[in-house]
């Protein structure tokens, strides 16, 4: 026999998107728990932070990015692109606030529950979801065990897996996956923190088969790592240093110079990821974040991707709570409004995170936006998330980049 619930939204994971989707709910008056198994505040190794324009936007929106200022997080607003012969200098349009940040996640993540408990979404610390509870086909709730082994169970109109890339909630409803790749397909990330170094803004470098990034986060570090194809060898873990200053006194000799000034604050990491989409919602369920869809970490796009996809998710939510349409109706546009954002940027990263040597076409594309800041702009858009890679990629705009480059050749 079903009781009534006792919550309107369980969130399953209390990270970025899990807080997120929290605290939204929580602030349309929607009675929400927050379940994790870890305690906050808590750090994520496995991440370089750096969220985008549309996601520190995001943030402005929520009113919660003086929070995050206060902080101490830098604000970065200029970009490099260094390709050897070619540089982009620039920064993304279109956005409100005009800067990315690259928030240290036991910083970001609090913030962000803060922000949901403030606007009274409940935090349970500690609890494993093991289990979904269903009835009638219907996900009515989750079980699962506190830190010292006692069972926990709660009820809610629906529960939303936050819960990350191994989304436990997404075993339990056995959601659909699409646009997968391995790891052996995405990219190969090596980085640690610096202290001690001067940056020129964020920096890019595209060598081949490497890709270089370099940026600031909290405390004065830099998160500087290098990017190679997942099927490149790879070298114990205490030949890491010496391979990784190998390759960039090889690929970025100033660069290289720096960090041989800088301090290494942490540990390295090496990581590659497998990345894919899972079925977005079904009766009962939800998921945001990466339980939802992971894209490789080339373009650094995961954060500002769950922030989106937990506005939208929120929103559609709470069409279906409030009574303005069935639930199951607002959770049904819930995937394809997602996947019309998310996808095409999942495939960018996954055809960037190749590394392969560029096409003919893309070198020439590339010489062609040489001294076109607005189109410059729009390139780092892509990555900002402030212009989609349809818009830059259309043929329109590409013969738009190639005409414009024309008269400039031509009077060199
Ligand atoms: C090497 C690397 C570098 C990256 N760099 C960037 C970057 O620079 N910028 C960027 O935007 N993205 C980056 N990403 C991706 C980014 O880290 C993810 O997209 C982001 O963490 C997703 O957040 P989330 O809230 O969906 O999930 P997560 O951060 O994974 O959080 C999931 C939460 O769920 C909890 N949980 C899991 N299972 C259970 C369970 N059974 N019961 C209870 N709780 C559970 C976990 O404890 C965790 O707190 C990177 C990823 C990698 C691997």
């Amino acid at each position: 026999m079903s009781t009534s619930p006792e919550y309107d939204v369980i969130v399953v994971g209390a990270r970025c998107a899990g807080a997120a989707s929290a605290m939204l709910l929580a602030r349309q008056g929607h009675r929400v728990l927050m379940i994790d198994h870890a305690r906050f505040p808590s750090d994520v190794r496995l991440s370089t932070h750096l969220l985008w324009h549309s996601g520190v936007d995001l943030l402005a929106k929520w009113g919660v990015l003086d929070a995050l200022r206060a902080t101490g997080c830098p604000e970065l607003t200029r970009f490099k692109l260094d390709m050897g012969e070619l540089v982009l200098r620039g920064a993304p349009p279109d956005t409100r606030v005009g800067a990315a940040m690259a928030p240290r996640r036991i910083v970001l993540d609090q913030v962000l529950i803060d922000a949901a408990r403030d606007a009274g979404a409940e935090l349970r610390e500690g609890v494993m979801l093991e289990d979904v509870l269903q009835e009638g086909g219907r996900v009515v709730g989750i079980q699962g065990r506190l830190d010292d082994g006692s069972p926990f169970e709660a009820r809610a109109r629906i529960v939303v897996g936050a819960d990350g890339t191994h989304s436990r909630v997404a075993r339990c409803v056995a959601a659909e996956s699409y646009h997968t790749f391995p790891k052996e397909a995405g990219a190969f990330n090596t980085f640690s923190y610096f202290s001690g170094i001067a940056l020129d803004g964020v920096e890019f470098y595209s060598r081949p088969e490497r890709m270089v990034y370099a940026w600031e986060t909290h405390d004065g570090q830099a998160v500087i790592g290098i990017i190679q194809p997942g099927h490149a060898p790879r070298v114990g873990r205490d030949e890491i240093e010496q391979d990784f200053m190998g390759q960039m006194t090889a690929m970025v000799p100033d660069l290289a110079q720096r960090l041989r000034a800088a301090r290494r604050e942490a540990d390295w990491v090496t990581v590659g990821v497998g990345t894919g989409c899972r079925q977005a919602s079904g009766p009962g369920w939800a998921l945001v974040g990466d339980a939802g869809v992971t894209v490789d970490p080339i373009t650094a796009a995961g954060i500002t991707n769950a922030l989106r996809d937990a506005d939208l998710l929120a929103e559609l939510v709470h069409e279906g709570l409030s009574g303005q349409r069935p639930l199951d109706a607002a959770l049904a546009d819930y995937g394809p409004r997602r996947d019309a954002t998310a996808v095409p940027l999942h495939l960018f990263a996954q055809e960037m995170a190749k590394l392969s040597p560029p096409t003919e076409e893309v070198i020439g594309l590339f010489v062609a936006l040489a001294g076109n800041q607005s189109q410059i702009d729009r390139y780092f858009g892509l990555f900002g998330q402030t212009v989609t890679p349809s818009a830059f990629f259309d043929p329109a705009n590409v013969e738009a980049i190639l005409k414009a480059a024309q008269p400039a050749a031509m009077a060199n």
